[in-house]
């Protein structure tokens, strides 16, 4: 029997164009298929749901797409900040990740996957190590996923790296209930040499998924690759073939014309993380100039550790206003086009355009409902500037991920929220060594 879910009442922002809204109309959601959005009775089947959801004073949306992070970072929330990103790597962060035990990443990660639910978010790209207990923990949460094992080709582990991740890809991909999907995530350019590639280039080919890799994240990166290459990091990435593959290429801050054109006709998609990009310094991504070429962009938060939260809202907010600021020109990134990158344009990022990012028939049911009647979301002139300038995670109230009710009105019914915590602070105080 399919089981059918329906959510009426609610103000329905499509995102399908700043006008696709639907004052107060009704969305079905059948074995997590989104198959009927409209006015309010028109729903078949009106008296046979299994679940009816009343969002009066509420709009529905498309749930947040993540498409850059590492969820179980949240074990560093708070450990070392206002540093400089080598030593704040080697001093802090390599030091403290590698006590990690894959039980420490699950409940990193299920501290990660309550933050994201609780903030709207309804899918995210990840790349982390330990992979297995991060995807247990996608599993368990009901949250969607992109999963990546990070590969560091210069390091002792890079060979097992290339193992651990066909293992992911076999073992996961298309699991919990097709909510995972998984890629190949070598780190960075300057962290995998050309050799090894080369062999995860082979790998991505041979399993048929992308790529989740950091470029151009800071000026030194940029000059050293100039020196070391004589090119610059999207160039050299380029000239291995690199973009044969569905790529999806994280920061993208320093860039050159070149390496803008080839990323905007090239890349599967490109993760924007503003925020991150602002507190350890790195710059201004040129993101403005990319889309005006054409560039898929999604958004993302990267780790709790550069951030220091998940709050996709506060993210799409920092990333309009800093290439306001960047440009000098207050209509880069207007509102409707930044919730387009924090939803579509960061699902097609992830390859999963087809499947999430719209509320439409055929679509899976990603989809959040959030409240409008609060003093800061008054009054009503223009709905999407509310939503992107306006209002807050908290507003976020009821989550709906692949048809599954995961989150309603502000309780999250897949995960212990007080238990998720307390393991996430215990285990975070003994890796800090207190
Ligand atoms: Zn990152």
């Amino acid at each position: 029997m399919l089981s059918k879910l329906l959510i009426r009442g609610a103000t329905i922002l499509t995102m399908e164009g700043p006008d696709a809204i639907i004052e107060t109309g009704e969305i079905l959601m059948e074995d997590g298929w989104i198959t009927h959005v409209g006015l309010p009775g028109s729903a078949p089947g009106y008296f046979d749901m299994d679940e009816v959801i009343e969002a009066d004073g509420e709009v529905a949306m498309p749930g947040f797409v993540n498409c850059h992070t590492h969820a179980a970072m949240t074990l560093l929330r708070g450990y070392a900040d206002d540093m400089s990103l080598m030593p704040w790597l080697s001093e802090k962060i390599w030091p403290f990740e590698d006590r990690l035990t894959g039980e420490d990443v699950y409940w990193g990660t299920m501290l990660a996957c309550l933050e994201m639910i609780k903030s709207g978010t309804t899918c995210f790209g990840d790349m982390y190590f330990f992979m297995d207990h991060v995807a247990r923990a996608v599993e368990k949460s009901g949250i969607r996923a992109v999963l990546a094992r990070g590969m560091v080709g210069v390091a002792p582990t890079g060979a097992a790296a290339l193992t651990e991740s066909e293992e992911l890809v076999k073992n996961w991909n298309g699991k919990a209930d097709g909510r995972i999907t998984a890629m190949l995530g070598p780190h960075a350019p300057y962290t995998c040499p050309p050799d090894y590639l080369g062999k995860v280039m082979d790998l991505a080919a041979k399993l048929k998924v992308g790529v989740h890799i950091h470029v151009a994240e800071t000026r030194t990166e940029y000059d050293d690759m100039l020196k070391q290459y004589g090119k610059t990091p999207v160039q050299h990435l380029d000239s291995l073939g690199l973009f044969k593959l569905p790529v999806l290429a994280a920061h993208c801050v320093h860039l050159d014309q070149e390496d803008m054109e080839i990323l905007a006709q090239k890349a599967m998609g490109i993760a924007y993380n503003p925020q991150s990009n602002m507190k350890l310094a790195s710059g201004i991504a040129p993101m403005a100039k990319l889309l005006d070429l054409g560039a898929t962009v999604g958004i993302g938060t990267d780790g709790t550790s550069s951030n220091n939260n998940l709050d996709m809202l506060e993210e799409l907010r920092a990333g309009s206003y800093l290439q306001k600021v960047g440009t000098m020109n207050p209509e880069v990134l207007p509102a409707y086009r930044t919730l387009q990158m924090a939803t579509i344009d960061g699902a097609l990022c992830m390859g999963l355009g087809d499947r999430v990012g719209l509320i439409k028939e055929g679509m899976r049911g990603d989809i959040i409902l959030v409240d409008i009647k609060q003093p800061h979301m008054c009054p009503q002139h223009n709905l999407v500037a509310n939503l992107a300038y306006a209002a807050n995670c908290g507003d976020v109230r009821t989550v709906i991920i692949d048809g599954k009710l995961v989150m309603l009105d502000g309780a999250v019914l897949t995960m212990d929220e007080e238990k998720v915590m307390a393991e996430a602070q215990e285990r975070a105080m003994r890796l800090a060594g207190k």
